[in-house]
């Protein structure tokens, strides 16, 4: 089956003004619609045509490096739009207790995501993610993901420029620094950790 771009889980103002409207067609109707239609093309008429996203991800791992970052990166992009949201949320529940745990703090944490985001070299994804019930931040590079990975992925925030570039310039710690503190979406980590499992694509 083909697959689609997902809609955004919010108008393309919510999250303004860290991150605006015209960032918000480019990166998702510019760079995510062009890695759906990159794998999509890339599966028609072969053995994955009828495969799951994550199905995909896993045959290509290792073996078609040019699907793989498309497929992984169409994934990446659908669970960074859940991961934010212009309405404030806080961690609470099990989820704030494995919170206070790893990281002693809410603050300590968002401090946390925020240095290895900015210390991230180049283009990637940081995340929050959970394995055995214990949390941690992790890093990918480039497209790779941690939807295959053993990890539960939590919460992921792109760190391309292409994510920022727009409205912040180069300057990255600006981006980090509103997305962290005001666009994370606590209600979507607490929902994936609930579970358990990597979130499923649904498109
Ligand atoms: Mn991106």
């Amino acid at each position: 089956m083909a697959f689609s771009l997902i809609d955004l889980p919010y108008d393309s103002e919510a999250l303004a003004p860290a991150i605006s409207a015209e960032t918000l067609s480019f990166h998702h109707g510019k760079h995510h619609k062009a890695y759906v239609d990159k794998m999509n093309a890339a599966i028609e008429g072969t053995d994955l045509a009828s495969a799951s996203l994550m199905e995909v991800i896993k045959a290509a791992r290792g073996s078609n490096q040019g699907l793989f970052n498309n497929a992984a990166q169409v994934y990446n992009h659908g669970f960074y739009w859940y991961s934010l949201s212009g309405e404030s949320t806080t961690p609470s529940g099990d989820l704030a207790a494995a919170i206070d745990d790893a990281f002693g703090s809410v603050a300590d944490l968002k401090m946390a995501l925020k240095d290895r985001g900015a210390g991230h070299f180049a283009s990637g994804w940081v995340w929050l993610a959970a394995r055995d019930g214990k949390l941690s931040i992790e890093e990918t590079h480039d497209a790779d993901t941690l939807a295959d990975s053993g990890f539960n992925p939590l919460l992921t925030i792109d760190v391309w420029e292409h994510a920022y570039y727009l409205d912040h310039q180069n300057a990255r710690p600006s981006y980090l620094g509103e997305v962290v503190d005001k666009l994370l979406n606590w209600d979507f980590a607490a929902d994936n950790f609930a579970r358990g499992t990597a979130w499923v694509y649904p498109g």
